[in-house]
C-alpha cells in the first residue's frame, strides 16, 4: 500500500486503482488507466453499472458499508471518484487506508451550490448573483434584486436540469421553492449569456498544471447536446478561463482532472456556473482529438505520473448519443470516433454514448 504521509511515489503498472462510482465517466477512466497497464476496481452501488464491464474487479455495495470500504481500499493503491454525489465522509474514511485524489475537499465544496459559489467568489471569481434560501418566505424576498428572472437550484444532487427551475416572479419563486421539495436552495440571477464553454484542467501531484482547449457546448433540455473545439472564444478570454481553473485548482489543493463550466456574456465577460471534481463531459472529445485524453490525463494525475501534454491534434465536434437515439445504433455503427457505454436500459436523457467527428487543425 502507499505511505498516507508525505509525497507519495507514482504508482507502478500493474498497481489497482479504485473508482468510486460505475458510470459511463468510470467506464472511460477505466478503460485509460488498462492503457498504462494499470488495473481498476470499481465500487457501485448500483447493479447496471457500465464500468464494471471493463473493470478488473468489481464491488456492488452501499458508499455507506464501511466493511466493504475498508476491504476494497485494502485491494486498491489508490483511489477516485467519477461523480460528485459520493459521501465526502466516503472519502474522509477511506483516506484512512488509501491515497485517495481528488480529496474530500472539492467533493464537500462541489456538492452543495451554496458553498461552491461562496468559494468562488471568495477567490474573486464571477458568478451570477445569488442568496441561500431555506423557506418560501426567503424565495420571494429574495427575487427583486436578482433582475426579474431567476433560476432556482436545490443546493444538493442536481445535475443535467434535474432539481432547478426558472422563474420570473417572487410568487413563482416562492412555488419553485416548494415544488422542489421545499429543501435548502439557492436563487440565482438568471444570466444572458451569448454561449457556454468548460476548462477541462488537471492539476498533478507536483503541482503541475494542463488545461484543455475550452469546448463550446450547446444544451438540449438542459442536457449537453454538443461540444466544438475550437471554441471561437478569442484567445485573450481562453487565457483568462485557463488562470480561472488554476486559481480553483490551486486553492482546492487539487489533484486529478476537474471541469470549470463557464456562461459567456457580451458585457461582463467569464462567469464560473460551477465545478465538476472530475472528468467531464465536455471532455469527451479529447479521446479522439488529443493524444493524452482526459480520462488518461485523471488516472495519471491520481496514480502520481506526470501529466500528459494536452494539446490537440484536431478540431472536434463531440455530439452525445441521449436516451432512444441509442436504438438507432445500426445507423450509427458506421461512424467513426462512436463510443457506446453499453447501458442496457434506456431512459429518456440517459447518456448512452457519444461520438466524436475530427477534422484537420484550422
Ligand atoms: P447547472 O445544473 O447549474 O449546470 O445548469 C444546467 C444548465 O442550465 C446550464 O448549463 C445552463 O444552460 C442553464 N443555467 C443554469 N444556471 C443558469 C443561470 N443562472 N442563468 C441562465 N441559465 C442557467
Amino acid at each position: 500500500m502507499t505511505p498516507r504521509t508525505g509525497k507519495p511515489e507514482p504508482i507502478p503498472p500493474g498497481s489497482t486503482i479504485g473508482i468510486l462510482g460505475g458510470g459511463q465517466l468510470g467506464r472511460m477512466l477505466a478503460l485509460a488507466a488498462a492503457r498504462l497497464g494499470l488495473k481498476t476496481h470499481v465500487y457501485s452501488d448500483e447493479s447496471e453499472s457500465c464500468a464494471f464491464y471493463v473493470a478488473t474487479e468489481t464491488t456492488r455495495a452501499s458508499f455507506r458499508d464501511q466493511a466493504r470500504l475498508a476491504q476494497f481500499a485494502r485491494r486498491c493503491n489508490a483511489v477516485t471518484f467519477e461523480f460528485e454525489n459520493v459521501p465526502d465522509e466516503t472519502v474522509r474514511g477511506l483516506m484512512q487506508h488509501v491515497r485517495v485524489a481528488p480529496g474530500p475537499e472539492p467533493l464537500r465544496i462541489a456538492q452543495d451550490r451554496f458553498l461552491e459559489k461562496s468559494f468562488l467568489q471568495q477567490q474573486g471569481l464571477l458568478t451570477a448573483p445569488f442568496h441561500n434560501v431555506t423557506s418560501e418566505a426567503q424565495a420571494r424576498e429574495a427575487f427583486p434584486a436578482l433582475g426579474g428572472r431567476a433560476v432556482l437550484k436545490t443546493r444538493r444532487l442536481g445535475y443535467d436540469g434535474k432539481g432547478q427551475r426558472t422563474v420570473k416572479s417572487a410568487e413563482e419563486a416562492a412555488r419553485a421553492f416548494v415544488e422542489l421539495g421545499g429543501v435548502p436552495s439557492i436563487l440565482e440571477g438568471f444570466v444572458e449569456f451569448a454561449f457556454e464553454t468548460s476548462v477541462i484542467a488537471a492539476r498533478g501531484e507536483n503541482g503541475a498544471f494542463a488545461a484543455y482547449d475550452p469546448a463550446l457546448n450547446e444544451h438540449e433540455h438542459h442536457i449537453l447536446r454538443r461540444s466544438t473545439v475550437p471554441s471561437g472564444l478569442p484567445e485573450n478570454k481562453v487565457q483568462e478561463a485557463f488562470a480561472m481553473a488554476h486559481s480553483i485548482a490551486e486553492a482546492l489543493n487539487y489533484i486529478g482532472v476537474l471541469g470549470v463550466d463557464l456562461f459567456i456574456t457580451r458585457d461582463i465577460g467569464l462567469l464560473v456556473n460551477e465545478i465538476a471534481p472530475r472528468v467531464h463531459n465536455s471532455g469527451h472529445w479529447t479521446l479522439d482529438g488529443c493524444t493524452v485524453s482526459q480520462f488518461e490525463q485523471h488516472i495519471r494525475a491520481v496514480a502520481g505520473w506526470p501529466l500528459g501534454d494536452p494539446v490537440r491534434h484536431s478540431d472536434a465536434v463531440m455530439q452525445n448519443i441521449i436516451g432512444a437515439e441509442a436504438e438507432g445504433w445500426k445507423q450509427l455503427a458506421g461512424q467513426a470516433g462512436l463510443h457506446i457505454y453499453g447501458k442496457r436500459v434506456v431512459r429518456p436523457g440517459r447518456k448512452m454514448g457519444h461520438f466524436t467527428t475530427i477534422s484537420p487543425l484550422k
